[in-house]
């Protein structure tokens, strides 16, 4: 698409999901990775267009509750699903059944879990990972004492069997940062599995590929990180989220008003981080485009509606000349946009959703 597909619009706030060009960058995604699976993170953005369009070009789907679990087996009947998440509860582990994998985290949880079940456990390793963006340790997945611990019960369950280890460690990583953690992994995890007695190692090296919101049209290297893959002896699936809809959605709203105050210059629009809560959860400026207006740049920043000097989606930020009803179009908002937002923060109307085919 290009930003002319944004201009037709005539009530905003509006999001905007571009699906024939979702469509293309998960299918050359898919041609990269050659043998290794690829299961989308419905948590980075589970709307029900999203996932159809997605859907022909994955393995599969990840999702991290059960109100995911039942909402992507509503959308998509027979799809193969990987079931991760802290804290399950016993009635999340009884939708489990028929389960692609689980992906235990503890081993109170492989206790509660009654299979038949294929289990992969998620692991927390004591890796280094120089220039993550947020690391995964703390209460996510067990330590090498709990991790033998569940495999000794699993040994002793002939409902349950053991597939492989789960590890999501990191997110914000580049393609080469990626392939590294994903050996150092390997290094540990492959033999680990092969002591306990698993013939067909594998291995969900989990999501958190980078995404550059100061540099939209940066890709992450899924060509380097798909055939570094290949040397790892163990069967390899990923499950990004993220990179895979961040740039195939866009907020599009218009000016209320412009002014001046204290030297500072702000244009208020209508909407704001109640939908889009993107920049306040990154502390990022949300990258966008003015459509309406032109002219010499100067500093603005752009806020929303709600009453709180948080409600920020850039900061001193250069844009032409503004005025009431000029069009912005916030761009990279197809994940963890719209669906982590306090839509209801304000009781400020939702906005329209719009998806060009
Ligand atoms: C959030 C999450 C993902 C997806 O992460 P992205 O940064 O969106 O790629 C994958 N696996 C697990 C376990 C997660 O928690």
């Amino acid at each position: 698409m290009n930003l002319d597909d944004l201009r037709g619009l005539d009530r905003f706030p509006a999001y905007v999901y571009d699906l024939p060009g979702l469509q293309a960058h998960a299918e050359s995604i898919r041609g990269a990775l050659g043998r290794t699976e690829l299961f989308y993170a419905a948590k980075a953005n589970p709307d029900p267009e999203i996932l159809r369009a997605i859907a022909p070009h994955v393995d599969g789907i990840e999702v991290s509750s059960g109100g995911e679990l039942t909402h992507v087996r509503e959308t998509l009947p027979g799809v193969r699903l990987a079931f991760g998440g802290p804290g399950k509860t016993d009635e999340e582990l009884t939708l489990a059944a028929g389960i692609d994998r689980v992906h235990v985290e503890s081993p109170r949880e492989l206790d509660r879990l009654h299979g038949p079940a294929d289990v992969l456990l998620r692991a927390n390793l004591p890796l280094q990972l120089p220039g993550a963006a947020l690391t995964m340790s703390g209460p996510f997945g067990m330590d090498e004492e709990a991790l033998n611990t569940c495999a000794a019960r699993i040994a002793d369950n002939p409902h349950i069997t053991l597939r492989g280890v789960h590890a999501h460690l990191a997110s914000g990583l580049d393609a080469p940062t990626m392939l590294d953690l994903a050996h150092r992994i390997a290094e540990w995890a492959v033999p680990w599995l092969e002591s306990h007695g698993v013939d067909d190692p594998e291995l969900n090296l989990g999501g958190g590929m980078a995404v550059d919101y100061t540099s939209p049209e940066t890709r992450f290297d899924w060509h380097a990180y798909g055939a570094g893959l290949n040397g790892i002896p163990a069967r390899l699936r990923i499950e990004p989220g993220r990179s895979m809809t961040a740039y195939h959605g866009w907020y599009v709203t218009d000016v209320l008003d412009v002014k001046t105050t204290r030297g500072e210059t702000y244009a208020i629009l209508r909407g704001g981080t109640h939908h889009l809560r993107t920049p306040v959860t990154k502390g990022h400026d949300q990258p966008f485009a003015v459509l309406t207006a032109d002219g010499p740049r100067s500093p603005a920043t752009l806020v929303g509606q709600l009453c709180t000097p948080k409600d920020v989606f850039a900061r001193a930020v250069l844009v032409p000349p503004l005025r009431p009803g000029d069009v912005i179009a916030f761009g990279m908002a197809g994940a963890y946009a719209w669906n982590i937002s306090h839509h209801d923060f304000l009781m400020h109307p939702k906005p329209a959703f719009h998806y060009l085919r």
